[in-house]
């Protein structure tokens, strides 16, 4: 019998960070693996922020700091709510967190009743519907697919609501999908919500830099539900520093004190020097973003034009963040060597083992028929792996 709890048995093993450790696994052992698990920009911090960072260690910012962030640096976040999305906050609403990651977790389990339902859409960011477990609350997912471009509409999300509803959580842009709402889009689902004042939403906008088509739109700007909206939010892919572990949560006091209290029984603030490094990235300027968000841009056309000349594949142009989920359905049943592909994960072992290439099969994202395809990889070595899969998918029979 295991010693372990049952909390921790029935939870899974994040598959994006277990694809990226097989390819490693595999470079380790002098395979020439072309890495597209793992949802990282491969940009450096721009220098600024790390010079930021040791100017911090010589002032001796090295001490406990209050558990939700400095008073500067939430200061801070407030500015940028103010200035670039025209939302209002106070910092006491805003809680720093070790990463984004950590600021989904303390908002879950700070609204989450065991038997309480949350409604995600699918395909959904992998940590979702394992934080909702963690808490003891019931996922209710919306599917969605590639023809309706990965978006849940408003009648959709009326018929998931129930009286036990507690938490709706989805991501724009999307992760693995790209998928952006638009502002009309939330809208539609904000009018729904207005209609439902027992249900919590949780917007998760790391990815807001990374949009090809408009200016980023926030479900928190319809006033009628801004209240009950809390806003995720980090600096790990707007700004290259997914190492530095920095994220936060913008939400109504209540829930903001709560975030607090859990996480000063958990981590405490996020580390000293980061948080000064997390200032000086949001006071100085986008350039660095803007420059990025192009290099992005110009990757996803080059993969777009390749994949869509794969037969079999079927995609979506997506309009944000660093990810393609190809629906590859129509590869299953079919054997190389023996071996019969019988779903999208089988497929993602079968693209590493035979083209070398790290993706992750689209189960853990709630839609085994896809697999995701990470572009933040430089442009030679995206135009390989393409190449590569292309070659392993063609002898599928
Ligand atoms: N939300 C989404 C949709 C993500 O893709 C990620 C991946 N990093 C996170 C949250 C967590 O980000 P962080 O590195 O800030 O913990
Ligand atoms: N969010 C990234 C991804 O989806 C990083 C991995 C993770 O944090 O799970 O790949």
């Amino acid at each position: 019998m295991s010693a372990l709890s049952n909390r921790i048995n029935n939870l899974s093993e994040s598959q994006t960070i277990k694809m990226a450790k097989m390819g490693r696994e595999l470079a380790a052992k002098g395979v020439d693996v072309i890495s597209l698990s793992f949802g990282e920009p491969d940009f450096h911090t721009p220098e600024h922020i790390k010079e930021a960072a040791k100017q911090a260690m010589d002032k001796n910012f090295t001490y406990y700091t209050p558990v939700a962030g400095y008073p500067e640096l939430r200061k801070a976040v407030v500015a940028k709510l103010k200035n670039e999305n025209n939302l209002d906050y106070d910092v006491s609403q805003i809680v720093v967190s070790t990463g984004a990651k950590q600021a989904i977790a303390n908002a879950v389990l700070c609204l989450v009743n065991p038997g309480e339902e949350v409604i995600i859409p699918t395909p959904y960011w992998v940590s979702y519907s394992e934080v909702v477990k963690l808490a003891e609350g019931v996922s209710v997912f919306i599917n969605t697919t590639v023809e309706q471009n990965f978006k849940i509409t408003p009648e959709q999300l009326e018929a998931a609501i129930t009286p036990k509803t507690k938490l709706f959580m989805f991501s724009s842009p999307c992760n693995p999908t790209g998928s952006v709402y638009s502002k009309d889009e939330l809208e539609g689902l904000a009018k729904v919500f207005e209609k439902h004042p027992h249900v919590y939403i949780m917007s998760d906008e790391i990815y807001e830099h990374i949009n090809y088509i408009d200016k980023h739109e926030s479900i928190a700007q319809f006033d009628y539900i801004k209240d009950r909206v809390v806003i995720i939010n980090g600096w790990s892919k707007a700004f290259a520093m997914t190492g530095w572990r920095i994220g936060y949560t913008a939400s109504n006091k209540e829930i903001a004190t709560a975030c607090d209290k859990m996480q000063g029984q958990i981590t405490s603030g996020t580390c000293s020097i980061t948080q000064r490094a997390g200032i000086a990235a949001y006071e100085g300027g986008l350039e660095s973003v803007l420059e990025m968000r192009a290099a992005f841009k110009k990757r996803r056309d080059i993969v777009y034009k390749l994949l869509s000349e794969i037969d079999g594949i079927k995609l979506n142009l997506p309009d944000g963040a660093f990810y393609f989920f190809p629906n590859v359905t129509s590869f299953f049943g079919k054997s190389y060597n023996g071996k019969t592909i019988k779903d999208a994960d089988e497929l993602s072992i079968f693209l590493l083992e035979e083209a070398h290439v790290a993706t992750v099969g689209g189960d853990s994202f709630g839609d085994p028929t896809s697999i995701r395809i990470s572009y933040a990889a430089a442009e030679d070595k995206l135009i390989e792996a393409v190449r590569r899969i292309k070659e392993a998918l063609g002898k599928l029979a």
